[in-house]
């Protein structure tokens, strides 16, 4: 079952930072072309669940292919702690990158793979 808990993460540098509730039973492997070179673990949440305290001029956005997902990254440690996009239905999300959440050992979680290379 859902177990939504309350964390905050940000980039390497500090400058961005934001607090999300997010459910880390529900962590996703990706293995489309960015996240493969990013090694991104990700958990999705609608935004009223996120809220970005600090570093919204330090972000970068790169976009490639359909340009769907904003992969915003820190300007000064290049670090890309979440992405704004879209869901597949339509509806705003936003997709955090596990690894920068504070406190959170990745290598304890269990993310179920997913074929984001045929998305
Ligand atoms: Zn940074």
């Amino acid at each position: 079952m859902a177990e939504s808990k309350n964390y905050s993460g940000g980039c390497h540098c500090g400058q961005v930072r934001y607090d999300v509730t997010a459910d880390l039973s529900q962590v996703v492997a990706c293995n489309c072309s960015i996240c493969m070179k990013r090694g991104m673990l990700l958990t999705f949440v609608p935004p009223e669940q996120f809220a970005l305290r600090a570093g919204a001029d330090n972000l970068v956005d790169y976009q490639f292919n359909k340009k769907i997902i904003h992969h915003l990254f820190c300007r000064e440690c290049g670090v890309g702690s979440f992405s704004r996009g879209q869901k597949p239905g339509g509806g705003e999300m936003v997709a955090i990158n596990v690894r920068c959440l504070d406190g959170v050992d990745a290598t304890g979680l269990t993310p179920t793979p997913v074929d984001g290379k045929k998305l």
